[in-house]
């Protein structure tokens, strides 16, 4: 592309990197010429999708040269029902990727700015800079508190201004796996101005005891800026697929949606995730295996020395004491594939997604091997 060409793009845009995605078991393949890959980098459920969705997809011969109901209506009565909701406060995504950047879309823009956490998820800051906004990073708290690298509630307060247009928090975030304490949610809640929207990510909130969750559905009901994102690319299982949503109040859905790609789910995403939203058998399986994996995981891990974040996600972060990419990239010729985060500022970090007793076992075996050559 020529300079000129590029003068013409929007600043924030050229400023960015594309997102790096964790690295893809084919590429992995070709590239070494194994057979046998772990892959535990993108934190995708490890009893693979749910079953009551891969029966539609088993089952299905419909025809896909209509257009899919662009308002997923059944889809939308399902969630209705399942978050005791109207269908009039949901907005539907191409993944919740797709609904941070409508949010973006909708309430950022030059001379505003969005506050998210240092160690917080890279879409945010890549949302905010595609609409040349500021992406405002907040310092987490240290990694000596008792949630080491958590958001710190306080500095998002804090660091809000006039041109705050955005705040955008996870629980649990990911990469770190922390949480936010609900009553000091709520604080932080009642201290934004109405103006702001509050953007909560709870891609992983099935994966939390759910004596420590927020009750975001009932705050919904008080704050008219709250946003609450999830997604049916984990507990569910459908990363593949590409479905999301937000729950919100219905002014801000009616927003969203006014700028929504119409047809952004697909018709065999819509009909696998109303399947799915049904399956709460899986789910449960899912939560109960990764919680036993999880437990199991971090202790062999603090076993071997190697400090562990607290984790409520399906995924653990950990300290290697040195720095982690030369370890990743011994991992992956061990064909094991986790994820280093010195992107997200981490450098000695690596995060392991909890997989199944068999996959934990291979990834804690190559780790020893990797280890002991390093
Ligand atoms: C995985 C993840 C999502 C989900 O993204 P999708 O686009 O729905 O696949 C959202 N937020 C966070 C923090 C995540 O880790």
């Amino acid at each position: 592309m020529t300079s000129k060409l590029i003068d013409q793009a929007h600043a924030g845009i050229v400023a960015l990197h594309a997102y790096e995605p964790g690295k893809p078991i084919a590429d992995l393949q070709r590239e070494l010429g194994l057979d046998a890959i772990t892959k535990l980098a993108s934190n995708e459920n490890p009893l693979g999708m749910a079953p009551a969705a891969r029966e539609v997809l088993a089952h299905w011969n419909g025809d896909l040269s209509r257009y899919p109901d662009g308002n997923a209506l059944l889809l939308k009565q399902e969630l209705a029902q399942r978050h005791d909701i109207g269908i009039e406060r949901i907005t539907l995504g191409n993944g919740s990727s797709d609904v941070l950047e409508l949010v973006a879309r909708v309430f950022l823009g030059p001379g505003r700015n969005a506050l998210l956490s240092a160690y917080s998820f890279a879409l945010y800051p890549t949302v905010a800079m595609g609409v040349n906004a500021e992406p405002r990073e907040v310092p987490a708290l240290a990694p000596a508190s008792a949630m080491p690298y958590g958001h710190d509630l306080d500095a998002f307060a804090a660091h809000m201004d006039a041109h705050t247009s955005v705040l955008f928090l996870a629980s649990p975030n990911n990469p770190t796996g922390t949480w936010l304490e609900p009553a000091a949610f709520e604080a932080l809640l009642a201290a934004t101005p109405e103006h702001v929207l509050v953007v909560l990510d709870e891609a992983y909130v099935e994966y939390q005891d759910p004596a420590q969750r927020i009750d975001s559905r009932a705050l919904l009901e008080r704050y008219p800026n709250l946003v609450v994102m999830r997604t049916f690319s984990k507990i569910f299982g459908m990363a593949g697929l590409r479905v999301g949503y937000a729950l919100s109040s219905p002014a801000v859905a009616d927003l969203l949606n006014r700028i929504r790609a119409p047809f952004n789910v697909n018709e065999l995403a819509q009909q696998c995730a109303v399947a799915a939203v049904r399956d709460t058998d899986f789910v449960a399986r899912s939560q109960a295996g990764n919680a036993a994996e999880r437990a199991a995981l971090h202790e062999a891990l603090q076993q071997r020395g190697l400090r562990c974040l607290p984790s409520q996600g399906n995924f653990i972060t950990f300290d290697c004491a040195q720095p982690s990419k030369p370890l990743f990239e011994a991992l992956l010729h061990h064909g094991v594939i986790v994820r280093a985060l010195a992107g997200y500022g981490l450098p000695q970090h690596l995060r392991v997604t909890v997989g199944t007793a068999q996959e934990n076992r291979i990834f804690l075996t190559a780790l020893d091997q990797v280890l002991a050559a390093a």
